[in-house]
């Protein structure tokens, strides 16, 4: 057992260090105040090898792994730890992954390379206004006309990067998930490459809007509407049918670059709090650190992030042992229970470190300008939602766990 990174990860995640802490670390609270991710910033990145960084080069990635990319992501919210960066950083490398393993040869070729080169976006479009949880529920439908297009109807929405792909970049793209057969269940539910943007054009019948969101400001969350909307049979992702499976692949794969989210804004939160402990001075000009009520709960979060990140460590490789390597025996579906372990600790942990940092700075974090509160409106997001809510991890490991004849969703 090795616990420690080989030394090309050390340098891959020293690298990612070195230019985000120049690109990144210095914009992101003004980022979060304008709400929006510089296009620049974007293209830098792409051009830097941050994005499809485990899909092969043949197809514009970067030919590396799952573990790489957790550790870039963690570099991401570390220099952005109100994570909206790190969003837009984790969706672009798990789910086009997705893409690479089951899509269209030439809808791979028109996609694949641009989101490599920071050019593109492709995300996941999956949560409907009658509930995220259940995706065997979802009710949006795609039939075949008489030409053999699928018209997509239905409604998508807290979706992730929808201004950044319709209006910021030359490709806005998402892993949609509709309905082909009117049957209830999993079982009628088709995946598809779904471009609601080709440098701004956009297909008949789509629309979309752009919701308030409480944090993580600088990428948005949003809404896409279908009314008809014609998509190509050739951007069917896998075969008809096999969407919900393909879709339960697809966020396996993103919680474990979302717990590395996670870990890093915990780690900033970590710093920055001790920081100010150190800095502090009240009673006689004693550091507030000196005082176990600050000190102790730094201490604790210190060790809660050292054991979430070993598990964040662990998914990520279990991830390569099966997409990588392609370890005999091994299966997507063993992922599972190793991808909701990591979320359910790396987002508790990184909610507990933007709360001691809170209270560690007291009334100044209270205010715009200590920027700290940026930190804890990003990281509730995971709490709240995202890649499957945090009941909805427990669920996952009780099952793979106990047995699902004994644990039901
Ligand atoms: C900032 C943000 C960005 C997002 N980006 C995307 C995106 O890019 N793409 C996308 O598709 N979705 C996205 N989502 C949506 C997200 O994935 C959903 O929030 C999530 O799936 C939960 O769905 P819901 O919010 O409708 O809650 P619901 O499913 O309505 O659940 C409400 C509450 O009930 C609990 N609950 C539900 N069912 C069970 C059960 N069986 N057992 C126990 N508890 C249960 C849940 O844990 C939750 O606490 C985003 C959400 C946020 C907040």
């Amino acid at each position: 057992m090795d616990f420690e990174l080989s030394q090309d990860e050390k340098l891959f995640k020293q690298s990612v260090h070195e230019f985000l802490s120049k690109e990144l670390a210095p914009i992101w609270s003004d980022m979060d105040a304008k709400k929006m991710i510089p296009t620049d910033l974007i293209h830098r990145m792409g051009e830097q090898g941050l994005f499809a960084i485990p899909v092969p080069e043949q197809y514009g990635g970067q030919g590396g792994s799952f573990l790489l990319a957790a550790l870039a992501v963690e570099e991401v919210a570390y220099n952005d730890p109100a994570v909206a960066t790190a969003v837009f950083t984790l969706l672009n490398n798990a789910w086009p992954y997705i893409l690479y393993l089951y899509g269209n040869e030439e809808v791979k070729q028109e996609i694949l390379p641009l989101v490599g080169r920071g050019r593109a976006f492709f995300g996941i479009a999956s949560t409907e206004p009658t509930g995220g949880s259940d995706v065997a529920g979802e009710r949006t439908s795609a039939v075949k006309d008489a030409n053999g297009i699928y018209r997509v109807s239905g409604e998508k929405v807290y979706i992730s990067g929808v201004r950044e792909a319709i209006e910021q970049l030359d490709l806005g793209s998402w892993y949609l998930i509709a309905r082909t057969s009117p049957e209830p269940g999993h079982r009628a539910l088709t995946g598809f490459a779904f471009i609601g943007n080709y440098r701004g054009k956009r297909p008949e019948g789509f629309e979309y809007s752009i919701l308030n969101t409480i944090g993580r400001h600088a990428i948005s969350t949003g809404t896409l509407k279908f009314n008809g909307t014609p998509v190509e049979s050739r951007y069917v992702i896998g075969q008809e049918g096999r969407g919900f499976y393909i879709a339960m692949e697809g966020f396996s794969l993103a919680r474990v670059l979302v717990s590395a989210a996670n870990i890093g804004a915990a780690q900033w939160a970590l710093e920055t709090a001790i920081s100010y402990a150190r800095e502090r001075k009240l009673f006689g000009d004693k550091p507030i650190a000196s005082y176990q009520g600050v000190s102790f709960p730094i201490a604790e979060v210190a060790s809660k992030l050292e054991a979430a990140r070993l598990l964040v460590y662990k998914a990520a490789q279990v991830a390569d042992r099966i997409y990588i390597k392609k370890e005999a025996g091994l299966r997507p579906h063993d992922l599972d229970y190793w991808a909701s372990a990591a979320k359910i600790e790396a987002v508790e942990t990184a909610l507990n470190a933007a709360e001691v940092l809170m209270k560690t700075y007291g009334a100044l974090a209270y205010t715009e300008e200590a920027n700290v509160f940026r930190n804890l409106l990003g990281v509730l997001s995971y709490f709240v939602g995202a890649e499957g809510t945090q009941n909805i991890m427990r669920y996952i490991v009780a099952r793979e766990l106990i047995g699902k004849d004994y644990v039901k969703g």
